[in-house]
């Protein structure tokens, strides 16, 4: 087996990493030369894929496809690369513009983007208007690839270059596609490092200055704990840092993105990214039908990532997850995902229904700790949909329907359609989603019975009944 180490591309990706002068980067060279880390090509990316696997089915093309590279033939585009579970990289045909604007044309784009967005500028100074004044200064040096700033840029939404995009931004187009964002740029300064993030869905990014390197870890056991130590211990005694990270995380691949090329980054895959030169990327992110069931399992890290987040922003987001997720499951469970059959993944989703409810009921009550009547409205709302699936799916209107999470069997009787969707929603609201959601709710009121003391109007004995919404 050839020596990692002694690769052309480790070598580039050594130099441009030694440009740079932080803890995390001389972590990641460590890393390197001890051989942690191999460089992002055909033999790397075998063993990603044989070893943690494709989160999605194999595409058809895939059954003849002697090119296993990191670089697809034409053909195999962006659909080709969301379709693989592993990273994979776009050449510069791929472009979703006929021609990427001058750095000044974007940068006098972007500055004017400033009076009508907040920048989400990182580290923040901690004042909204001088976070506008420091992201305007990093914008004016879009052309001097050597500019050192302190802040970094990230998410900015661009319409010069959503308008000018090839494809249209539709998730109509496009074969189990659920929800794609808006394109928004990542500004870093040269030096800058990216901290290691997880996203549940795929990013896009495309570089259009640089060069960047990436360093991409699968989301093993290992890996999940080593990153978990420092999420969850961040701000506590005993973490590690940050940079220490890039010591013990495994199986990682590094890669430097040249400008023109497409990063497609599976979800669930840890991403840090370095810029040697001030490099400006563009990208989004794409939601798949195929990945709902991982999102599902997985949603626990998204509430410990947020629980280290600014109050002001943490229920913003937690909603907006919490909000996606809802309204993704509706849309599978009700088969209207975009050219996409969603019938067996609503089977896939009920076989994981009892171990994804617990998490769902955290984030729920943590967003509604007074939930009666969203609680009601949501619970109903789930229960018809599911119970949808599951009538619609029985072979006849004379046998029993199983509920799918449960095999309790519902007797049919003859009745008509939506009287039986109505008898399994019931069900399926009383013991698949109250059943889980009135523990937590009462574990969370006596919460915050012990934050405020004991009420002093409150009956010694007897204990205060729950409120329960009526199912009719
Ligand atoms: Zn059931």
């Amino acid at each position: 087996m050839i020596d990692s180490r002694k690769s052309t591309t480790f070598a580039n990706i050594r130099a441009e990493l030694d440009v740079c002068d932080t803890r995390d980067v001389s972590h990641m060279v460590k890393a390197l030369d001890n051989g942690y880390y191999k460089p992002l090509n055909n033999a790397a990316r075998k063993i990603w894929e044989s070893k943690y696997g494709s989160l999605s089915e194999e595409t058809p093309s895939d059954k003849n496809d002697t090119n296993v590279g990191v670089r697809p033939p034409k053909e195999h585009g962006l659909a080709y690369g969301l379709a693989r579970g592993v990273p994979i990289v776009l050449g510069i045909e791929e472009l979703p513009w006929p021609r990427v604007p001058s750095l000044q044309t974007l940068g006098t784009n972007l500055i004017k983007e400033l009076d009508n967005n907040e920048p989400n500028l990182v580290p923040s100074t901690g004042d909204p208007d001088d976070d506008k004044v420091a992201a305007a200064a990093l914008l004016a040096k879009l052309g001097d690839p050597d500019f050192k700033g302190p802040h970094s840029l990230f998410s900015m939404e661009c319409a010069l270059l959503n308008d000018a995009r090839v494809r249209p931004c539709s998730t109509s187009a496009w074969e189990g596609v659920l929800r794609e964002t808006n394109y928004a740029c990542d500004i870093m300064p040269a030096g800058a490092v990216r901290e290691l993030d997880l996203e549940d869905v795929h990013q896009v990014s495309v570089l259009i200055s640089g060069p960047r390197v990436w360093l991409l870890f699968p989301l093993s056991n290992h890996n999940l704990r080593v990153f978990m130590k420092y999420v969850s211990r961040k701000g506590k005694k005993n973490r590690i840092s940050h940079a220490m990270m890039f010591d013990l995380l495994q199986d990682g691949l590094a890669f430097i993105q040249q400008p023109g090329e497409t990063l497609i980054i599976p979800p669930f895959c840890l991403t840090a990214s370095v810029s040697s030169k001030l490099s400006i990327s563009v990208g989004n992110s794409v939601t798949l039908a195929t990945g709902f069931v991982h999102r599902l399992q997985n949603m626990d890290l998204f509430m410990t990532q947020n629980a280290l987040q600014d109050e002001k922003v943490r229920f913003v987001e937690l909603a907006a997850f919490y909000g996606e997720l809802m309204g993704d499951l509706s849309t599978i469970l009700e088969n209207k995902v975009s050219k996409y059959d969603a019938r067996p993944l609503v089977r896939s989703i009920t076989d994981i229904w009892s171990k994804a409810m617990p998490k769902i009921c955290k984030m729920f009550t943590t967003l509604y700790p007074k939930p009666e009547t969203a609680k009601g409205m949501q619970a109903r709302e789930l229960g018809r949909l599911l119970a949808g699936a599951m009538a619609e799916a029985a072979p006849n209107h004379r046998d029993d329907v199983p509920c799918w999470i449960c095999g309790v069997a519902i007797k049919w009787n003859r009745r008509p359609v939506d009287h039986m969707i109505h008898r399994l929603g019931k069900h399926i609201v009383e013991s698949h989603w109250e059943a889980a959601v009135s523990p937590a709710i009462m574990e969370l009121k006596r919460k915050t019975a012990e934050d405020v003391g004991p009420d002093p109007n409150r009956r010694r004995s007897g204990r205060k009944r729950v409120k329960r919404t009526a199912i009719e």
